[in-house]
């Protein structure tokens, strides 16, 4: 028998969702603590203190962002935060407060692994490996040099072009909120300019596109619509 896995606290108050979630992922491997409302999920959280924590933000008692708050003043424990369609601002303000990833509900169990395997390997360390380079599909950042090439080909960025892209590959598999990339980019001045990040993601992704001849690494920056932007695999299936 290999170690125990991980352990998932799951948060949700629809019995039926939480039993599908539960059942999966023990069967994956998962232990799984659930709580049904955010009074048991702080308790829980204090007792079991998991790997991960799944959270509904619709909670009958006290409200997810609450939970979340409180888990956040405590610990850097991954968090991926689970909500209804139309909740855009909910979504933001989450990950904003700390939140690692959000589902929309409703969400694929298929889904759900790919998000919860990709913010538990980034729990385990930094983003870069041990030569301080950062890897999606063709491209390479290479943070030492401050060069990004694709495949073996060079391409020049800008200053902030360069930024960008570190950011969003150092999240890679997980939504960087427009706000969090205008900040970390530009300044905490410029946290509404979302035209900007628009124009140079553009821009990001033609260079990108232009080194390599599949157009693969032009699709490695994906739109996370209201929310911000997300690195993936270009292979990776797109979202429905
Ligand atoms: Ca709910």
């Amino acid at each position: 028998m290999s170690a125990p896995g991980p352990a998932v606290l799951l948060v949700e108050d629809d019995d039926a969702a939480r039993a599908a979630v539960a059942t999966n992922l023990v069967a994956r491997g998962y232990r799984v603590f659930q709580a049904i409302d955010g009074r048991e999920a702080l308790r829980l959280w204090e007792s079991s203190r998991p790997d991960l924590v799944l959270l509904d933000l619709g909670l009958p008692d006290i409200d997810g962002m609450a939970v979340l708050v409180r888990i956040r003043r405590e610990a850097t424990t991954p968090v991926i935060v689970l909500s209804a369609r139309g909740q855009e601002k909910d979504r933001v303000d989450a990950l904003d407060a700390g939140a690692d990833d959000y589902l929309t509900k409703p969400y694929g169990l298929a889904e759900l692994h790919s998000r919860v395997g990709a913010v538990l390997r980034r729990a385990v360390g930094p983003a870069a490996d041990q030569a301080g380079a950062l890897r999606v599909g063709p491209v390479t950042l290479d943070i030492v040099r401050r060069a990004v090439r694709v495949g073996d080909v060079p391409i020049e960025l800008t200053p902030r072009e360069y930024e960008l892209l570190k950011v969003l590959l150092a999240h890679a598999g997980r939504v960087v909120t427009s706000g969090r990339l205008l900040r970390a980019v530009w300044g905490s001045a410029y946290t509404e300019e979302g035209h900007y990040l628009h124009v140079y993601v553009s821009r990001l992704r033609r260079k990108l596109a232009a080194a390599d001849p599949t157009g693969a690494a032009g699709r490695i920056i994906a739109n996370e619509p209201g929310v911000g932007y997300r690195v993936v695999e270009p292979d990776a299936a797109p979202e429905p």
